[in-house]
């Protein structure tokens, strides 16, 4: 069941590691497009306006020249000049005199006055226009006549909307924003929508999105003209698929490897119950006991039995695999294991100390389970120890679990074994909570002690503990002593008892007996001496 679950939870985990690199390339790589066809259609719009700017340069040249010439109007000189501008001016088809609505004369030759009817538009700068006009069969035709101040030139507006684009449904057009319909000059494409030519600030160059299209707009700042470009937005795909090639097999790499990662951990967890148990069949446990001496006299008065797992040659430390073994319910082996082993050991350190004492750490399911006093009862039974030898320890959480655990306890306690609360400090229960258990022995945790003689915010703690430690009329051993000056401290505020690397590291329970033997020929000695 929870291995399923686990395979689950990696499959989703994979799926979502490898989505979520490609959804957001994905996306990066949509809006990369999308601005670069922003950029691309601000320089479509910009190349149009250039034209026209350049075909307006070209116009006020003609005006400039014919108007400074003092040949006589349409006079052969006249026309003559009118030629060499039309031949000089690129965007420029013809030249010729117009007045009011009658052209005059021509650099095509023509002298016979025409009469081009009434302009189309008239610009905010003073030039008149007359879209697709005709002079005739034989002339060119559809052209746009521009005049101004008796200049008219015949302009191909299809010229400055021809510039070399990215593809066919590129929409190119030049348009008047002086007047109310937009009036527009040149063309290429047929989708656009009024509000496309709404006009920009004068010389400004714009670009934005509106549904599928990105719009574009360059607006003339002397001239009443601007260009407009309208490009698909589905060009953009073109980059999506660049980013795409590049970013689904890294995102196919990272889901992998992450969906295998949380496969290979949720195995590894689901398989701790089945290690757990084959460990205990193949006793790859073992204990270790780490001194606890009296404060007053620095006298070893006891241990703590703490487990320790070697597999294949590795050391797995209790603060990795206990929580583990805890969730998945198979802390109880382990317990049992320690019993065992508690149970073979104690006879050898009562034979050196009969008074000396072993801590045993039971985990809440340890102390949920009424089994649990039956076992302890026995290893006092196989040890042929007293219930004064043995003290179990137990954190707040296991402490606070229900009233099967208060009444496991209370068993516990009716043996005569002594009870001690591990990690005091560290959980979240009130005081007004733990005033209700039975304990006998407070545990000041490791932490606390560390922040003996530093000015952190929390060194002050400390004392606190040690006040309800005297005002809950239990005994107490503090956990982590590594210095002299904790142990001054400690002792000086009235810790019965002390436990940490200054008085000994955890050991085997043959270099336990040493200690032992040593403390008790140094008291012969001294009783001898005395
Ligand atoms: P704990 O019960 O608080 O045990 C004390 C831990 O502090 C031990 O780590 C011990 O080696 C370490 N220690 C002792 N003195 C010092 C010191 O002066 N300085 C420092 N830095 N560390 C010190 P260990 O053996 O790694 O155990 C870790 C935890 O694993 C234990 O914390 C206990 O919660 C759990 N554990 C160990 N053995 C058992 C067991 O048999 N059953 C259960 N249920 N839990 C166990
Ligand atoms: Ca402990
Ligand atoms: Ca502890």
């Amino acid at each position: 069941m929870r291995s399923r679950k686990g395979i689950a939870v990696a499959a989703i985990v994979g799926f979502v590691a490898f989505l979520m690199p490609i959804a957001i390339s994905l996306r990066l790589a949509w809006k990369q497009g999308i601005e670069d066809q922003k950029r691309e259609g601000m320089r479509y719009a910009s190349e149009v306006l250039r034209r026209c700017n350049e075909t307006s340069f070209q116009f006020e040249r003609a005006i400039r020249l014919l108007n400074n010439d003092h040949f006589a109007h349409c006079s052969p000189q006249e026309i003559d000049l009118m030629r060499q501008i039309d031949v000089g001016s690129s965007y420029i088809q013809m030249v010729g005199r117009i007045s009011g609505n009658t052209l005059e004369c021509t650099s095509l030759g023509t002298t016979k006055p025409m009469d081009m009817g009434k302009p189309t538009l008239m610009t905010v700068t003073g030039t008149a226009e007359r879209i697709n006009v005709s002079l005739g069969p034989n002339q060119l035709d559809r052209l746009d006549l521009v005049d101004q101040h008796g200049v008219a030139v015949l302009v191909d507006s299809s010229l400055v909307v021809d510039i070399p684009k990215e593809g066919d449904d590129v929409e190119l057009a030049v348009f008047v924003p002086s007047t109310p319909n937009r009036e527009r000059l040149g063309a290429v494409g047929s989708n656009f929508r009024p509000k496309w030519f709404e006009p920009a600030a004068k010389g400004a160059v714009t670009s934005y999105i509106d549904g599928d299209s990105v719009v574009s707009q360059a607006r003339s700042g002397p001239y009443d003209y601007a260009a407009i470009s309208v490009i698909p937005s589905r060009y953009a795909y073109h980059y999506v698929r660049q980013f795409a090639l590049i970013f689904i097999p890294v995102g196919l790499s990272c889901g992998l490897l992450l969906g295998w990662a949380v496969l290979y951990i949720s195995r590894a967890r689901s398989s701790i119950p089945a290690l757990v148990r084959a460990a205990a069949r193949n006793q790859e446990f073992s204990v270790e006991y780490q001194p606890i001496v009296e404060m007053a006299t620095r006298r070893l008065v006891g241990a703590e039995a703490l487990v320790r797992w070697k597999r294949g040659g590795t050391w797995i430390s209790p603060a990795n695999f206990i929580p583990l073994a805890e969730e998945s319910g198979v802390i109880t082996q382990i317990t049992d294991s320690v019993i065992r082993m508690v149970a073979r050991d104690l006879p050898k350190l009562l034979e050196a100390d009969t008074g000396f004492r072993v801590s045993i750490n039971l985990s809440p399911a340890d102390l949920a389970a009424s089994a649990t006093e039956e076992k302890l009862k026995e290893l006092l039974r196989r040890s042929g120890a007293e219930p004064r030898n043995l003290v179990v320890e137990a954190t707040e959480s296991g402490f606070l679990q229900g009233s099967d655990t208060r009444a496991v306890i209370a068993g516990i306690r009716r043996q005569g074994i002594h009870v001690a609360i591990d990690d005091f400090g560290t959980g979240y229960s009130s005081l007004a909570c733990l005033q209700t258990l039975e304990i006998d022995v407070m545990k000041i945790d490791k932490a606390f002690v560390e922040t003996i003689g530093t000015d952190g915010p929390t060194s002050q703690v400390v004392q606190h503990i040690i006040e309800i430690g005297h005002s809950m009329n239990m005994m107490m051993a503090a956990e982590g002593v590594e210095t002299e000056a904790q142990a001054g401290y400690l002792h000086s505020r009235g810790v019965q008892f002390g436990q940490g690397w200054l008085f000994g590291r955890p050991m085997s329970v043959d270099a336990l007996r040493r200690k032992l033997d040593e403390q008790n020929a140094d008291a012969m000695a001294a009783q001898l001496t005395a």
